[in-house]
């Protein structure tokens, strides 16, 4: 008899898990808050063995020919001039970009499509309460529906009100002093290919990346003390962006003259989810619910797939859960911690208060930004450091 599994949350963790177990033959249900599968997001990018894991479920082609088709990164000073240039066709390998730059959006829905054929999706419910039994998770749904099943795994990203029910107060949430809006607005003649970053002073950038839709992502950040601002509503979340970056210079007038109309606004306090353990009985978590690294680790995206790959083939391998879940948390740990080790004096750095500051900043990166150099720096600002190793899945 297969084994039933329920997945809560449909994004990367969740559609890459759903899809791996069930061509394991897992009979898999997910369930997914939002009303419907939900696309939006910026730019994410999945690096080495993340993509190794997306090679073997056989997407990886796909997800090449769906990239924004960034080409590289530079960053300008208030006049559009570039200071530093960072093009992935000059790196050998992955550098600030990938050489695999998708939407996050489009990257989950190449995942979900995959699993739709061997998953069951539910959209617009979730997990209300649930007991989890020396036998089964009986889930009860916020519909009323009770369903028992031999394992439950959380797939529901930072925020997961699923982890505080099973794991209550065992998330030591690490602040990242550091604040980050993403939102989609209209192209303009000089948007190009490059992701162009803008400091400026008072700790806040401003940068614009492509993609293929026709539009170009914009993303301010703010280095500060983390106040409750994850938690406003989403007007007084952009009323806060429009008095903090009103007198920014370079694209921001325009970006903020685009908040009002903009429809996938994406704000939030960047904090690392850290736990001491990642099961309890047969409930599990993955993805950013288990170890968001935060965008400043750069790896989330890759560490979703790479964990939710990892999570379903254990499983396959072994008939009891709870050694599953052990041999998963094993192969994971390592790749997971050094994600996690960035220093929190990173935002600062990346955000100078003062003019001289940046000028500093832009000193070093124009100077690793040179060709000798350019590759060893490119490593050094974006990628893994340790890896799992998936070659015992074969
Ligand atoms: C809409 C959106 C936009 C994003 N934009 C960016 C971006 O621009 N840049 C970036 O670096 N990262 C972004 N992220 C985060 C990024 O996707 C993750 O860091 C990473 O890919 C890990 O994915 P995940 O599947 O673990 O978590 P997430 O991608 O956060 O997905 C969690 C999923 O669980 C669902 N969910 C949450 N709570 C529940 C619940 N109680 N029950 C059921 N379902 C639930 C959510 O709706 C979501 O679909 C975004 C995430 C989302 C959801």
């Amino acid at each position: 008899m297969s084994r039933r599994v329920l997945i809560s949350g449909g994004s990367i963790a969740g559609n890459t898990t759903a899809c791996v177990l069930g061509r394991h033959g897992f009979d898999v249900t997910v369930v997914e808050r939002a009303p419907s599968f939900r696309d939006g997001g910026q730019n994410i990018d999945v690096r080495g063995v993340g993509r190794e894991a997306l090679r073997r479920i056989g997407l990886e082609q796909a997800a090449l020919d769906h990239g924004t088709g960034e080409e590289g990164t530079v960053w300008v000073d208030e006049h559009g001039q570039e200071a530093a240039r960072f093009a992935t066709d000059e790196i050998d390998g992955d550098g600030p970009t990938a050489e695999m730059e998708i939407l996050r959006g489009d990257l989950s829905r190449l995942l979900h499509d995959a699993a739709e054929a061997h998953a069951t999706y539910r959209f617009g419910d979730h997990v209300a309460s649930l007991e989890n039994t020396a036998d089964a998770v009986v889930v009860t749904l916020e519909s009323g529906a009770i369903e028992r099943y031999d394992a439950l795994i959380i797939a529901e990203g930072v925020g997961s009100a699923t982890r505080e029910l099973v794991f209550a107060g065992e998330n030591d949430s690490r602040w990242m002093d550091m604040i980050i809006a993403y939102f989609t607005i209209p192209r303009s003649a000089d948007d190009d290919r490059m992701w162009r970053w803008y400091n400026a002073p008072g700790k806040r950038s401003v940068s614009l990346r492509p993609d293929r839709h026709g539009t170009t992502r914009a993303m301010l950040s703010l280095a500060k003390e983390a106040e409750g601002e994850q938690d406003w509503d989403v007007e007084r979340q952009k009323d806060f962006l429009r008095e903090r970056f009103a007198d920014a210079g370079w694209e921001t007038a325009r970006i903020l003259s685009a908040l009002d109309a903009t429809d996938d606004f994406y704000f939030d306090v960047l904090r690392q989810v850290r736990m001491p353990r990642w099961s309890v009985g047969r409930v599990v978590l993955t993805g950013d619910a288990a170890w968001c690294a935060t965008p400043l680790a750069g790896i989330g995206a890759t560490l979703a797939v790479t964990g939710a790959y990892v999570l379903a083939e254990e499983l396959a391998r072994h008939d009891d859960f709870a050694a599953g879940f052990d041999a998963y948390e094993r192969q994971m740990r390592p790749m997971v911690e050094d994600g996690q080790g960035i220093p929190k004096l990173a935002p600062r750095l990346m955000h100078p208060q003062s003019r001289l500051g940046i000028r500093l900043l832009h000193g070093v990166l124009g100077v690793a930004s040179l060709g000798p150099i350019r590759t060893l720096a490119a490593k050094v600002a974006g990628g893994p450091g340790t890896e799992v190793d998936l070659s015992r899945y074969t």
